[in-house]
């Protein structure tokens, strides 16, 4: 059955239609709009006007309707599943983890976001603001457009769009045109259960729908590769409204000589191949200190021959599903090949896998080294490779040898000595002993350096980048005059001296 997707915007573009396939089958399972700027811009106008009352309803109100949301999501979960790995072409299994994510996220905002966005108190000790009160207070910012691409099509989308609705915005969102239908049921989500009419749309399209939403947004959610990062970035720049951007990586773990073997070798193959290594956070290259390689090597290569791909037809039936965006095959299949002609070996998979659907081999390459595009650049498939490195120095410097900075891992049993590690990769995040599992930890801030982002999703950062910070001053007891106001008068400047260098000049500033 195909499903036709129409959103809360109208049919303005209803003649130009996007075919949405299953990546697994090369099905077509639906069609949407390809929306024009216009009503791009009417979704946005009339977003604009629901946000004032949502804004006006309050956290507590807020968070009431998100706890409905999070039932709805509980009873349909088996239905955004399957949406999920229909259109995405994953295994059921990375698709729950997207739905625990939304239902876990609800909880997380309703309850803190009224506490990271309260008024905070003031103090200064400059003798021109004595006996003010002052606090900073913070609004939403209105409409926050929030644009997100193809391989998480629930939380790198919807996902972003829960703490911009928890601080009293509006959100519209664009997802991938690849991926589009999960969006779609989000909004039959947020009318079922009672949302503000226009507080929460989807619009489709492809990238100039994204375009027209990053013209008219009051703040755009990025997330996708860092070449349309740049853009938008560039385009809020113009337009002077905020932007939070989340990249593309090259993650790496680094396996330190002292590691379980056994927990370093599920460490790196989970974090290869979860969601078909199409994860921001993938682990796309290992550094194994030399007296640990042979044995991490050897037992890596036999768990890659266990690990199953295909379709996925319920819990248990795939490990690795399929490559969701066609032109990512030719870009896995390319850096194996580069690979292997600069003198790389492969020890499980290198190939496409025969047949319907776009499938790819989880692939394990070893005697890699940095002149190789699997090790550069963004691969974004089930490969991994491994390269022997003589010390922990010599891993710090190729981990930083990287135009990415996203995430890194460490194994090692000396968390000390991890932990020394972890604090010199030029990176926004490192998992000690895991990889990808700090995405699931709301209050820890995620976001990446150097070509992989702006900004943070996550944490306090995560919520109040969907604000703008209003500063007061009251002056409650106001004399006629001040002692520094026009015309001066010296008395009292010798008076704001002889303050001055009793506050800062004879004590040491103490630190807090
Ligand atoms: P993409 O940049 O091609 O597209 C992302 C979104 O931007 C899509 O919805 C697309 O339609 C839209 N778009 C395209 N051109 C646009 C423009 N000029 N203005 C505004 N929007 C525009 O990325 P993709 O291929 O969909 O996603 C894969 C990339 O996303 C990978 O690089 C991956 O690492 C990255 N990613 C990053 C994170 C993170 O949290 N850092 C998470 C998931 C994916």
């Amino acid at each position: 059955m195909t499903r036709t997707g129409s959103t809360a915007a109208g049919t303005a573009a209803a003649d130009v239609r996007i075919a949405v396939d299953n990546p697994a089958t090369g099905a077509v399972i639906g069609h949407v709009e390809d929306m024009t700027a216009e009503a791009v811009a009417s979704s946005v106008a009339r977003a604009r006007r629901a946000q004032q009352d949502w804004a006006r309803l309050g956290f507590r109100k807020r968070a009431a309707l998100f706890t409905s949301a999070q039932r709805w999501m509980l009873a349909h979960r088996q239905e955004i599943t399957d949406s999920v790995v229909e259109e995405n072409g994953k295994a059921e299994e990375d698709a729950i983890v997207e739905v625990v994510y939304c239902v876990a996220a609800f909880s997380y905002w309703a309850k803190h976001a009224r506490r990271l966005l309260a008024q905070t108190k003031v103090r200064s000790l400059s003798p021109f603001v004595l006996g003010r009160g002052m606090y900073t207070r913070r609004e939403p910012l209105g409409v926050v457009g929030v644009i997100g691409p193809w391989n998480n099509p629930l939380i790198n989308s919807f996902g972003d769009a829960i703490p911009a609705l928890a601080a009293g915005n509006a959100v519209v969102l664009k997802p991938s045109e690849h991926t589009p239908l999960t969006a779609l049921l989000m909004e039959r989500m947020a009318r079922e259960c009672g949302w503000p009419r226009d507080v929460f749309q989807v619009v489709t399209g492809a990238g100039g729908t994204g375009q027209a939403l990053a013209d008219t947004a009051d703040f755009v959610m990025f997330t996708g590769s860092t070449a349309t990062g740049r853009a938008v970035a560039a385009r809020a720049g113009e337009r002077l409204v905020p932007c939070s951007l989340e990249l593309g990586g090259k993650d790496a773990l680094v396996v330190l000589a002292d590691a379980s073997v056994e927990r370093a070798v599920n460490v790196a193959i989970h974090g290869a191949l979860f969601n078909g290594g199409q994860t921001c956070t993938s682990v796309e290259r290992v550094y194994v200190e030399a007296p640990v390689y042979d044995a991490f090597v050897a037992r890596l290569r036999e768990r890659f021959h266990e690990v199953g791909v295909g379709r996925s037809a319920g819990l248990g039936s795939t490990d690795v599903g399929a490559m969701t965006f066609p032109p990512q095959l030719d870009t896995v299949e390319d850096h194996v090949q580069d690979a292997v002609k600069r003198g790389a070996r492969v020890l499980a998979g290198g190939h496409r896998v025969d047949g319907s659907g776009r499938f790819f081999e989880p692939t394990l390459l070893v005697d890699v080294d940095h002149s190789m595009k699997c090790m550069r650049d963004e691969t974004f498939g089930p490969t991994l490779p491994v390269m022997k490195v003589g010390n922990a120095e010599e891993a710090v410097r190729l981990v930083n040898d990287s135009s990415y900075g996203l995430q890194a891992s460490v194994i090692g049993s000396d968390i000390s000595r991890a932990r020394r590690v972890a604090e010199r990769l030029e990176v926004g995040c490192v998992t000690i002993n895991d990889a990808q599992t700090n995405y699931m930890a709301l209050g820890l801030p995620m976001g990446g350096w150097k070509g992989s982002g702006l900004g943070v999703r996550h944490g306090a950062e995560g919520i109040r980048k969907y604000t703008r910070t209003q500063a007061i001053s009251v002056n409650r007891f106001p004399m006629r005059r001040d002692p520094h106001m026009l015309p001066f008068d010296a008395s009292s400047y010798r008076f704001i001296l002889r303050m001055v260098t009793a506050l800062y000049g004879r004590r040491r500033s103490r630190t807090k």
